[in-house]
C-alpha cells in the first residue's frame, strides 16, 4: 500500500496498528543497502534539498528589506533591487526544485528496477509448493504496488522529511535572529495550524476507508462476472439484470461516498484558510505592541519576515506530523518485499550438480515417500523402474497421488524419503536446467500463454524453422486444424488458450512437445471427456512418440494404458498392483475395478478406444 494511500494521510487503520513493523537497525540497513549504489546522485539530490530550501525562504527574508528600506525609506531603487532580487531567488528555488525532481525520480526509478528484477529472479526460484500456497493476488501485489510504493518512500517521504526539517531550522534561526520574542509567539501558535488538518484528516479518513471497502465490493463483482467463467455463468443463469442491480447498487454508494469526501475537504479548506490567517494577525498584534510600546527600534519590514516566514512553516510542519505514519507504511512495505525474498529457495542446483552428456531418459524410484504438509502422506514406498525406450502407464483412483508422482522427477517437489534417479543419478545431484531440458511433459491442464499458435510453439525452440514446425503440428495431429485458420501459425489462441477446444491445446502442446524434443516424455492425460474423434486425434499423435522414447502416461483411457509396456497401478499413494493389462485384468483388484468402471466404456465407444492389441503397441 503506498503510504498516505489507502485511507488517507494522517492516520493508520486498525489492521495497519496492528501489524506495525518492527523497525529494527538490520531493517534500516538492509534499505539503506538499496540506496548505496547511488549514493552520489542522492549526495546531489541533499545538496539541491539544501539549496532549495533555503533559496524558498530567502523571499520572505527579503519581504523585509522590501518595506524597511525600499517602502518606509522611500528608495526606489533599493526597492527594485530588493524586488529583482526575489524573483531572482525565487526562480533558481524553482529551478534546483526541477532539477531535484528529476533526480528523486531517476533514484526511485533505479532503486524499484532493483528490486524489481531481483523480486523477479527470486520468485522463479521459488519451488511449485510456494505458488500453490500463496495467494496469487498476494503475489502480485508485493511484485506491484508493494515495489511502487517504495518509489514513492523515496520520491516523497525521504525527500519531505529531509527538505522539512531544514526549512523548518532555516525558518527558526532566522526568525530567532529577527526578534526573538515574535519568534516565541510564532512557535506558540504553530500547533493551531494543525487542528483543521487533523480533524479534516479524521473525516475523511472514515469516509474513505468505507469507499475503499465498497471499491473492493466493486472490483469482486467485476472480477467475478466479467471473467471468462464468471459471465458464461451469469449467462447461463439469466442473472444479467440481477448481476447489473447488484453493480448499480455499490456503484451509487460509491458516488455518494465520494461526494462526502470531496465535500470534507471543501470545510478542510474553508478552516485552514480561517486558521491560516489567526497566526499573523497574532504576530502583527504582538509586533505592533513591542513596535510601539516596548521597543521602538522594532521595524514593520521585521514584523512582515516573521509573518511570511509562519506562513512558509505551516506546510512543513504538517506534512511532519504526518510522516510518522508514512514512515510506518513505508517500513511496512519493505518489510512485506523482504519477506519474500527471505523465503529460502526450496529447490535449488547442487553446489557439485553433474550435466551428463546426453540423457536416456531413465528414471527409477527407490522406496520413495513424499508428503505435500507433514500431516498427510500422499505417496509411499514407490519403487520401479522405466527403462530407456520402454513406456509406463501409471493408474489409478482420481486423488491417488498419480500428478504427485510425475512431479518428482523434474524435480517441481523434492521427495521426503528415498530417491528419485534420472539416467542412475539422484535428481538432487543432476543440474536442474539438464533435469528440466531432457523431460517433456504435457499435462493435464494446458497452459498456452496469449499469443499466437507460433509463439508458443516456438517457445519449445526459439530457433525452430517453418519447417520443423509443420512437422512437429503433422505429427501432433493438429496441422489440419491449423491450415484451416485463415492465419495458419499465426492465429492467436486467446486468452490461455481459450479460443480453442481442450483436444487442440493438447494436440499444440504435444507438438510444443515435439519441438522440445526431451528424452523422457510425460504424458499426463486428460480425466475430462473428450469427444471421440479428438481423443483419437490425440492417440494417434502419442502413439507414434511413446513408441520412439522413453515415456509414462498417466492414463485415463483404456487404449493409452494397452499401448504401455508396464501397467502401475497406484491407490492411496502406493503401488497396489503391477504388470500388463491381460495379467492384471483378471485378477480381481482395483485395476479390474478400474477396468469395469472407467475403461471398458471407453472400450465400448469404438473410435474412442481403438483395438491395439499388446503386441502393437510394444
Ligand atoms: P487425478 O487423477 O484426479 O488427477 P491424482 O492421482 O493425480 O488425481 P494428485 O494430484 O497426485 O492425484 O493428488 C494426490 C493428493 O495430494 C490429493 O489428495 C490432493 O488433494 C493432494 N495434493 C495435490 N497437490 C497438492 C498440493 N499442492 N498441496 C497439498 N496437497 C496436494
Amino acid at each position: 500500500m503506498p503510504p498516505g494511500g489507502r485511507f488517507g494521510p494522517g492516520f493508520l487503520s486498525e489492521e495497519e496498528k496492528q501489524n506495525r513493523p518492527k523497525v529494527t537497525k538490520a531493517l534500516l540497513r538492509r534499505i539503506f543497502s538499496y540506496l548505496k549504489p547511488y549514493w552520489k546522485q542522492l549526495l546531489l539530490v541533499l545538496t539541491a534539498i539544501l539549496c532549495s530550501a533555503i533559496l524558498t525562504l530567502m523571499p520572505s527574508v527579503l519581504t523585509g528589506k522590501i518595506i524597511d528600506e525600499g517602502l518606509i525609506a522611500r528608495n526606489m531603487k533599493a526597492l527594485v533591487i530588493f524586488i529583482l532580487l526575489s524573483f531572482g531567488v525565487t526562480l533558481a528555488a524553482n529551478l534546483i526544485g526541477i532539477l531535484e525532481s528529476y533526480l528523486n525520480t531517476w533514484i526511485a526509478q533505479h532503486i524499484t528496477f532493483d528490486m524489481r528484477n531481483a523480486m523477479y529472479s527470486h520468485l522463479q526460484k521459488m519451488s511449485q509448493r510456494f505458488f500453490t500456497t500463496n495467494n496469487q493476488g498476494d503475489i502480485i501485489t508485493r511484485m506491484t504496488s508493494d515495489i511502487s510504493g517504495v518509489q514513492q518512500i523515496i520520491t516523497s517521504t525521504l525527500t519531505n522529511i529531509i527538505s522539512n526539517v531544514i526549512t523548518l531550522t532555516v525558518a527558526l534561526v532566522i526568525m530567532f535572529r529577527e526578534n526573538w520574542i515574535l519568534a516565541l509567539v510564532g512557535i506558540v501558535i504553530i500547533p493551531l495550524f494543525t487542528i483543521p488538518t487533523r480533524s479534516a484528516g479524521k473525516t475523511r479518513w472514515s469516509i474513505t476507508k468505507e469507499s475503499q471497502a465498497c471499491s473492493d465490493e466493486i472490483n469482486g463483482i467485476l472480477n467475478e462476472t466479467l471473467s471468462v467463467s464468471g459471465q458464461l455463468l451469469v449467462k447461463l443463469f439469466c442473472k444479467e439484470q440481477a448481476e447489473y442491480e447488484r453493480y448499480e447498487t455499490v456503484n451509487r454508494r460509491m458516488i455518494q461516498l465520494n461526494i462526502r469526501e470531496s465535500m470534507a475537504g471543501r470545510w478542510f479548506r474553508m478552516a485552514l484558510s480561517t486558521f491560516a490567517n489567526v497566526g499573523p494577525m497574532l504576530i502583527y498584534l504582538v509586533g505592533g505592541i513591542i513596535m510601539m510600546q516596548l521597543d521602538p527600534t522594532v521595524t514593520v519590514g521585521q514584523i512582515s519576515v516573521l509573518v511570511a516566514l509562519l506562513g512558509k512553516m505551516y506546510g512543513p510542519v504538517n506534512q511532519l506530523l504526518n510522516i510518522q505514519v508514512d514512515w510506518i507504511r513505508s517500513m511496512a512495505m519493505f518489510t512485506r518485499i523482504f519477506e519474500y525474498y527471505d523465503m529460502p529457495v526450496e529447490i535449488e542446483n547442487a553446489p557439485d550438480a553433474i550435466t551428463p552428456d546426453h540423457a536416456d531418459g531413465e528414471v527409477e524410484f527407490r522406496q520413495v515417500r513424499f508428503c505435500y504438509d507433514p500431516e498427510r502422506e500422499i505417496l509411499r514406498n514407490i519403487s520401479f523402474k522405466l527403462e530407456k525406450g520402454r513406456c509406463i502407464a501409471i493408474v489409478g483412483p482420481s486423488g491417488s497421488g498419480k500428478s504427485t508422482l510425475i512431479n518428482l522427477i523434474p524435480r517441481l517437489y523434492d521427495v521426503i524419503d528415498g530417491e528419485v534417479l534420472f539416467d542412475g543419478t539422484d535428481v538432487r545431484k543432476l543440474d536442474l536446467a539438464f533435469l528440466r531440458r531432457n523431460i517433456g511433459i504435457v499435462s493435464q491442464e494446458t497452459y498456452l500463454f496469449n499469443g499466437t499458435i507460433r509463439e508458443n510453439l516456438l517457445y519449445a525452440k526459439p530457433d525452430a524453422t517453418e519447417e520443423e514446425l509443420i512437422e512437429a503440428c503433422r505429427q501432433a495431429n493438429i496441422y489440419d486444424f491449423i491450415s484451416k485458420q485463415e492465419t495458419g501459425l499465426d492465429t492467436v489462441v486467446g486468452n490461455r488458450g481459450l479460443k480453442l477446444s481442450g483436444g487442440e491445446k493438447q494436440r499444440i502442446s504435444i507438438a510444443r512437445i515435439l519441438l522440445k524434443d526431451p528424452a523422457l516424455m510425460i504424458f499426463d492425460e486428460a480425466t475430462s471427456a473428450l469427444d471421440s474423434i479428438s481423443e483419437q486425434k490425440i492417440q494417434d499423435a502419442i502413439e507414434p512418440l511413446i513408441a520412439t522414447r522413453t515415456s509414462i502416461l498417466i492414463a485415463h483411457r483404456l487404449s493409452t494404458v494397452l499401448a504401455a509396456d508396464e501397467i502401475l497401478v497406484i491407490q492411496d499413494g502406493e503401488i497396489a498392483e503391477r504388470g500388463t493389462h491381460s495379467e492384471l485384468v483378471g485378477r480381481g483388484g482395483v485395476y479390474t475395478q478400474l477396468y469395469e468402471t472407467q475403461f471398458s466404456k471407453a472400450a465400448a465407444a469404438p473410435a474412442a478406444a481403438p483395438d491395439y492389441s499388446e503386441g502393437e503397441a510394444q
